[in-house]
């Protein structure tokens, strides 16, 4: 099956593989029920139709992960030499694209992505961040040490895995969030139990599948699914976890950290954001109205690092705005599987709900809706693709993160200065990402170094780096995935001195 098959075909090869299962999960090598037998389903946000039920994993069942992640750890895992984790990662990222166009339509049958963007947005990804992980198996190093005092101590700092980390996914970007998250666990030596959201299940169960035909090793990788608040809050909880890595909201992220107090278990959060596009006047503005146009409306807006506050000078305002709202009426909301379909739906009716609640409460407080501001009638999850003005700093849809597609715009008016200017980037609780279009590049240099985000593009956009660091000030998260400090946070350090006399 590839991209030239029908997708009447492929649908149905989707159909007779997930339909009529009740979920399993990945337990040391095995594919279980969940021991109490519950399920629960997952469906499909353009039509709102089951998909598959998935194992809903209670305490028992992430117990059992969890000792099967230990006994891998402790165990056969641990001598498995770095260039052998190397080769077992790069087999990973191989399946991964071998069976790319099934796991592109899993993505947009069970998230809602447009056909067109999973193939690139969701396996190539997941295959990015794990060819680039798969490097640092064999890079990750500690080093000797004589600084205080040589000849007389020889000392020398170990780099060793962290050990048992429990990862806990969201459901914008399931495959490739849970590969960023897989790769660099198991470039380090660690063992994992991942947990996808519930709303989006199915890929990271076929991704414990691939793993296994990697040849990983049995508990090595394991996958629970099931709730947050139940399944998610025991895996955080769980005395025997070492690490927890966790992408999500903010409000999650502040019980991920409560949880980690039971044992001081290392934890890296990526949470929310509400990250600003200024556009200048001197911009190249038919680069920078499409970019920031697509920055809010790319999955329905359903991006952590999404440019959902827009600050625009004064003498291009209009041009920008109308620019904005014109791809907004455009850009094709519909079915996920039609090829021309460029915004999906959101992923469920509660984040629906949550969306329109925004914009009603933007129009409440003083907004004014330019373009779109409903939801699109008929089945699925659409809201359309809107753009609020005249909008304060005060207003809850410009200092919360919506998650949809809804871009906040000002204006702003008089003498450049970086100071004022990033004062408006920085306004929010929120630190995750930034772009600044303008041909100054002195002035793009000077809002950046006082924008506090953790990503900052200048005349440009484009998706996740895996050799980046990425992760957020303030509120939008703590530590950083990806690049050097990614893989690093999956390790410990020790010292060890040897006297020399
Ligand atoms: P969430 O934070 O509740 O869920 C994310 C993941 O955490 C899921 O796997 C979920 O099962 C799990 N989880 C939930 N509660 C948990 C708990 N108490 N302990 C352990 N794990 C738990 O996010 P959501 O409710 O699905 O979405 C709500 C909002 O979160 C969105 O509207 C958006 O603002 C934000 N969000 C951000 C990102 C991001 O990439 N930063 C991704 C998804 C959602």
């Amino acid at each position: 099956m590839n991209a030239e098959t029908p997708i009447e075909t492929r649908l149905e090869a989707f159909r007779s593989r997930w339909s009529g299962t009740t979920g399993k999960m990945l337990i040391g090598g095995e594919w279980r029920e969940a021991a109490s037998g519950e399920t629960f389903a997952t469906e499909d946000p353009a039509t709102g139709e089951k998909l598959a039920d998935v194992a809903s994993a209670g305490q028992e069942d992430v117990d059992a992960a969890v000792a099967a992640a230990r006994a891998a750890f402790e165990g056969p895992w641990s001598k498995v030499k770095p260039d052998e984790r190397a080769k077992l990662i790069n087999r990973l990222a191989d399946l991964i694209e071998k069976n790319g166009d099934e796991l592109a339509l899993t993505e947009t049958l069970d998230v809602g992505r447009p056909i067109q963007f999973s193939r690139i947005a969701d396996v190539g990804g997941a295959v990015s961040q794990l060819r680039y992980q798969a490097g640092w198996a064999t890079k990750l190093q500690g080093e000797t040490n004589e600084i205080s005092a040589p000849g007389e101590w020889l000392s020398y700092v170990l780099r060793e895995p962290i050990g048992v980390c429990g990862q806990i996914v969201p459901w914008n970007f399931p495959l490739a969030m849970a590969c960023g998250k897989l790769g660099p666990a198991m470039a380090a030596g660690c063992t994992v139990v991942l947990k996808p959201a519930e709303q989006t299940p199915l890929s990271t169960i076929r991704l414990g599948e691939l793993a296994l035909e990697a040849g990983f090793p049995e508990g090595v990788i394991n996958v629970v699914t099931g709730y947050g608040r139940t399944s998610g809050a025991m895996l955080a909880n769980h005395m025997d976890v070492d690490k927890v890595a966790f992408t999500g909201s903010t409000e999650t992220g502040k019980a991920i950290i409560e949880a980690s107090k039971t044992n001081f278990k290392r934890i890296s959060l990526e949470l929310g954001g509400k990250s600003p596009t200024f556009i200048f006047a001197d911009a190249d503005l038919k680069k920078a109205i499409p970019a920031a146009a697509m920055g809010i409306f790319f999955n329905a807006g359903q991006v952590c690092a999404a440019g959902s506050r827009l600050f625009v000078q004064e003498e291009v305002a209009d041009q920008v705005l109308e620019g904005i709202a014109g791809m907004a009426k455009m850009l094709r909301v519909g079915h996920t599987l039609d090829p021309e379909t460029v915004i999906g739906p959101l992923v469920s009716q509660q984040q629906l709900d949550r969306v329109t609640g925004y914009i009603e409460s933007g129009r409440q407080e003083g907004a004014t809706v330019m373009v779109g501001g409903g939801r699109k009638e008929g089945a699925g999850w659409f809201v359309e693709p809107t753009v609020l003005v005249d909008t304060e700093a005060s207003m809850k849809v410009r200092a919360e993160e919506i998650f949809g597609p809804v871009l906040c715009a000002t204006r702003f008016a008089g003498e450049d200065d970086a100071d004022r200017l990033a004062a408006l980037g920085n306004e929010t609780q929120f630190g995750l990402a930034a772009s600044i279009w303008t041909k100054d590049i002195g002035m793009a240099h000077r809002l950046a170094r006082r924008l506090k985000a953790g990503t900052i593009r200048i005349n440009g956009s484009g998706g996740v780096d895996p050799a980046l660091p990425l992760g957020g000030f303030k509120a939008s998260g703590w530590g950083r995935e990806n690049g050097r400090a990614g893989v690093e946070a999956y390790t410990e350090l020790k010292a060890i001195s040897v006297a020399l006399d």
